[in-house]
């Protein structure tokens, strides 16, 4: 989608055990990982004592002069980053500074730091419960949670999987997590259901041990990719060496299934494929399911880039041409999304610049990984209609989203959604198009490489991997259905009824 959401976040962190400085690897698997996160960025390194830089906005450029600098900064073996966009908390300066991860807290006695991955569903129960020990406490970002939780455990004597066991079990939601103990461990786990992906690698000579939140993180380190961390496992690296424990039985798996369509960097794995691969594969879905459409078509179009490898498929399916007739501003990279609405047309413009003599007169197919509130593809097909476009056809990859999302990603309320409350012709009335052509259910399904009941699909069925989520979700379709006003980030209000 042209019109960019907001993900829960990417997380790094590595283990050297010679000893080595962690910073550069932990600096370069953010890098790789910047698509998931932009609003800010931070680093925790350990050397007996913790270390920390916190900023916001993309992960820097480190200029050669400044290396040393950083170096010094960040000394220690042992590594946690994190790049955030915010799905909790405020969106202010202050409240996106306060929300920097990773988070760190302490008490006398103990220390941790925690990087973290997704959303909590029951945040306002926990909050509640932290509060009673620590009132105090600032909740800016669902990771103070799940450190502030974490801290609780390991004060009250457990050791560190007794009180992950207790996370796992009493937090709700998707969470992928990494941190490190005032011990120097570092720890990386998934809540049971495995919502979001952290894989873990190592260097060829096993030297150095990592968890990432995608492959490409391990990747540009030169590591091995190891294994995808279970749902409801913990993995442990320490002076005693590498662990992995199944804490707590994964009941169902469900890794989200829109990380294939959008999130996921293309050259990224999840499950046994590379992510551009099964993008290929929904764009030869779209050929074959609207074939008759694309007969007729003389060119594709994909708007934005992550539409590029199912264009490809496309074009593989059905020999129509993929022409390049849209050029991107090559340094221009801020977000649709950051700029007020009625920005959003100088947006597009400042960011794309589409070429009319490749459109003149052109029954396009405009391919797009998805479609949630509408407004930037209506924005983005007028355009093509002013370059001459005669027709234009959305051929979409993810299934119709009619639900909103509790797991990470900033679609909070169903009447957001332009999906929920309109069938696929009124939607291309709606923004434009001569038709909207959604990939099917079974072929996305089928083309992930994974079982139904592996993915989570709750935005697409409205049925949810986690009970409260369920709950929740139906509460609020039927206030929605009546016509009552829904807020912004409702489900934060709404897991406050438990
Ligand atoms: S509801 Fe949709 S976006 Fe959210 S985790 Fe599930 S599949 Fe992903």
């Amino acid at each position: 989608m042209l019109n960019s959401l907001r993900e829960a976040c990417g997380v790094f962190s590595a283990y050297d055990f010679e000893g080595g400085p962690i910073f550069p690897c932990i600096y370069w698997g953010l890098r790789a990982q910047n698509h998931r996160g932009h609003q800010s960025h931070g680093f925790v390194t350990f050397n007996g004592s913790f270390n920390t830089h916190r900023s916001l906005d993309l992960v820097p450029k480190i200029k050669r002069k400044d290396i040393q600098n950083w170096l010094n900064k960040l000394p220690g073996n042992v590594g946690v980053g994190s790049i955030r966009y915010t799905t909790s908390g405020g969106t202010d300066e202050e409240s996106l500074k306060k929300g920097i991860q990773p988070v760190l807290a302490e008490t006398e006695k103990v220390k941790v730091a925690v990087a973290f991955n997704g959303n909590i569903v029951n945040n306002s129960r926990l909050k509640r419960k932290i509060r009673e020990k620590f009132p105090g406490f600032s909740y800016e970002c669902d990771a103070e949670l799940i450190c502030r939780k974490l801290l609780i455990e390991l004060m009250e004597n457990h050791d560190l999987a007794s009180s992950v066991t207790a996370c796992m079990k009493e937090v709700e939601g998707a969470f992928s997590v990494t941190g490190i103990t005032q011990n120097g461990e570092l720890f990386a786990f998934k809540d049971p259901y495995g919502i979001r992906p952290l894989c873990c690698g190592h260097s060829i000579n096993r030297k150095i041990y990592a968890a990432s939140s995608e492959t490409v993180g391990l990747d540009i380190n030169g590591f091995e990719q190891g294994f995808e961390v279970e749902p409801g496992e913990l993995v442990i690296l320490s002076e005693d060496g590498f662990a992995r424990q199944q804490l707590v039985p994964c009941k169902r798996r469900a890794l989200c299934s829109f990380e294939f369509a959008y999130f996921a960097r293309p050259d990224s794995r999840l499950g046994n494929n590379y992510v551009y691969e099964v993008r290929e594969e929904f764009g030869r879905n779209l050929g074959r399911e609207y074939s008759e459409i694309a007969k007729k078509a003389d060119m594709i179009l994909s708007i934005p880039e992550t539409a590029n490898d199912a264009a490809y498929g496309l074009h593989e399916e059905t020999g129509i041409r993929w022409e390049r007739a849209t050029r991107r501003h090559r340094y221009v990279t801020e977000r649709a999304f950051i700029l007020l609405p009625r920005e959003r047309q100088t947006t597009i413009d400042r960011k794309i610049n589409i070429l009319d003599r490749k459109l003149r007169g052109k029954t396009v197919i405009v391919i797009e990984d998805s479609i949630v509130r509408g407004d930037t593809t209506k924005v983005v097909i007028q355009k093509l209609r002013k370059k001459g476009a005669k027709k234009v056809h959305m051929f979409i990859t993810f299934p119709r989203i009619t639900s909103p999302c509790f797991y990470g990603i900033a679609m909070a309320t169903y009447g957001e959604l332009i999906g929920s409350r309109h069938e696929p012709q009124e939607i291309a009335k709606i923004i434009g198009a001569d038709s909207v052509n959604y990939q099917s259910l079974n072929n996305f399904i089928e083309a992930t490489g994974l079982k139904k009941n592996e993915l989570c699909l709750g935005c697409v069925t409205g049925k949810y991997p986690t009970p409260l989520a369920q709950e929740i979700a139906d509460e609020m379709k039927e206030k929605f259905e009546k016509g009552e006003k829904e807020i912004g980030r409702i489900y934060e209000i709404a897991s406050g009824i438990e």
